[in-house]
C-alpha cells in the first residue's frame, strides 16, 4: 500500500535542507520503487504569512492522513514581536500535541570523521552514542495555567506550570526502557526530583517501572548533574530518559559533543506508530538563504523517517553509510569544516549523498 510522506520545509534554513532529504526521497522512490507518495505543507512563519495561522487546518488534515512527517524548522525574526498564541513555534507545539508526538528520541552519535569538529577533547567523545528519550507533549511547554499578568502593584508576573500524570510517564518511560533494552541496557532518568514535585512523581514511576524491566539498569539523575557529567564524560550515557524542558536543553548541549547542531535528528512518535521527523535545530535565521546550513540533521532525520515509520531498515543503514562516506571523502559544510577538508554548499552536500548512495544501491 502507498503510503503518504508530509513534507513541511517550515521558515529560515527548512526550506533549504528539507530541499536535500526531499531530493534524496524523491532518488529512492525512483532508484527502489519505495511505494510512497509526498505531499507538501504550510507550518510556521510561512504559514502565518500565507493563512494567518502558525497550524492551518489544511496541514493538520494532511498530517492526520500521513505515516510520517518531514519537518524542517519554524520561526525567526520576522515573527518575534507578533502575539505570542500566533507565534510560529506555537504551530510547532501544536502539531506535536494534536498528533500526540508524546516520544522525542534524539540520538547523539560522533561520526568518528567528526572528531575534531568537536569543541570537546577527542578522548571525552570519541566513540560517543548515545540516544535522549524526551518527552514532548506534556511538561512545562504544554502545562496551564500560563501566562503574563498584572499583578495588583502594577507589575507583570510571568508563570508557567509543570505537570506530569503518571500516565504520560509511563507511557514515556515504556519506550526509554525498551529502547535500553536494545542497546547496551543502560538508562539515566534525569530529573528535579529535590525541588520539583512533578519530577519526583517521575523519580518513584520510572522506579516502579524498572521491575518490568529487568536487563536494564537503571540510574536516576538531577539535571545539573546530568548536564555537567554529559560535558565531563558523555560516554558513560547509553540513553537518557527526561522531560520536555530538559529534554529540549540537553539535546542541544549533546548536539556540541558530535561537533555541530546541523548533525542531529530526531524523531517524534504517537502510539499509532505516526511519526514527525527533523533536524534538532532550529530555524537558523543568521545562516538562512546562503546556502551554507548542513542539510545532514534533516538527512539522518530522513533515515529515522525510513527505520521507524516505514519499516525499510536496508534503506536507513544505507543512508547513514553513505553520510558516513560523504564524511570520509571530506566533504564538509562551514560548520563542521576543518582544515584539508572539501568545504561545500547546502546543495552540494545533498548532491554527494546522493552520488555516494548511487554507489550503494547497485
Ligand atoms: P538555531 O538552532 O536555529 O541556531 C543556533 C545556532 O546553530 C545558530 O548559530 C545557527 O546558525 C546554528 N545552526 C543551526 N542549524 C544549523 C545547520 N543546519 N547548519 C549549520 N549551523 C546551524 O537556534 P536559535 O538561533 O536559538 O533559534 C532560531 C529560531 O528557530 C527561533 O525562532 C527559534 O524559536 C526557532 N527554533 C525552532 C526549532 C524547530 O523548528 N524545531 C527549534 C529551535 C529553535
Amino acid at each position: 500500500m502507498t503510503k503518504k510522506i508530509l513534507i513541511l520545509p517550515g521558515d529560515g534554513v527548512g526550506p533549504e535542507i528539507i530541499a536535500q532529504a526531499e531530493k534524496i526521497l524523491s532518488f529512492l522512490i525512483a532508484e527502489t520503487g519505495l511505494a510512497i507518495e509526498l505531499d507538501r505543507g504550510l507550518i510556521g512563519g510561512n504559514a502565518i504569512d500565507e493563512t494567518g495561522a502558525p497550524l492551518p487546518e489544511e496541514t493538520l488534515k494532511k498530517a492526520n492522513e500521513s505515516t510520517a512527517i518531514l519537518m524542517g524548522s519554524v520561526g525567526g525574526p520576522k515573527w518575534e514581536s507578533i502575539d505570542r498564541q500566533l507565534r510560529p513555534e506555537r504551530g510547532l507545539l501544536a502539531i506535536r500535541g494534536e498528533l500526540e508526538l508524546f516520544a522525542n528520541l534524539r540520538p547523539a552519535f560522533l561520526f568518528s570523521q567528526l572528531l575534531k569538529a568537536s569543541t570537546l577533547n577527542e578522548e571525552v567523545v570519541s566513540g560517543l552514542d548515545l540516544m535522549i528519550v524526551r518527552e514532548l507533549t506534556g511538561g512545562i511547554y504544554f502545562g496551564n495555567p500560563r501566562g503574563i499578568r498584572e499583578l495588583s502593584d502594577g507589575q507583570r508576573e510571568g508563570f508557567n506550570t509543570l505537570v506530569y500524570n503518571e500516565s504520560e510517564i509511563k507511557r514515556i518511560a515504556k519506550v526509554a526502557f525498551e529502547t535500553a533494552s536494545k542497546r547496551q541496557g543502560r538508562l539515566c532518568s534525569v530529573d528535579k526530583a529535590n525541588v520539583l514535585e512533578a519530577t519526583e512523581l517521575w523519580r518513584e514511576i520510572v522506579s516502579e517501572m524498572a521491575k518490568d524491566y529487568p536487563d536494564v539498569e537503571l540510574q536516576h539523575m538531577y539535571i545539573d548533574n546530568a548536564s555537567m557529567q554529559l560535558v565531563r564524560a558523555p560516554k558513560q550515557f547509553d540513553v537518557i530518559l527526561t522531560t520536555n524542558m530538559f529534554g529540549d536543553i540537553l539535546s542541544d548541549l549533546a548536539s556540541m559533543l558530535t561537533g555541530s547542531i546541523g548533525m542531529l535528528p530526531s524523531a517524534s512518535l504517537a502510539s499509532d506508530g505516526k511519526g514527525m521527523y527533523e533536524p534538532v535545530h532550529g530555524s537558523a535565521p543568521d545562516i538562512a538563504d546562503q546556502n551554507i546550513a548542513n542539510p545532514l540533521a534533516t538527512i539522518l532525520s530522513l533515515s529515522m523517517l525510513l527505520r521507524y515509520s516505514l519499516g525499510e531498515d536496508k534503506l536507513a543503514n544505507m543512508l547513514e553509510q553513505a553520510v558516513s562516506q560523504v564524511l570520509t571523502d571530506g566533504f564538509r559544510t562551514k560548520d563542521i569544516y576543518s582544515d584539508g577538508m572539501t568545504c561545500v554548499g547546502t546543495d552540494e552536500m545533498g548532491d554527494a549523498v546522493i552520488k555516494t548512495l548511487s554507489t550503494l544501491l547497485v
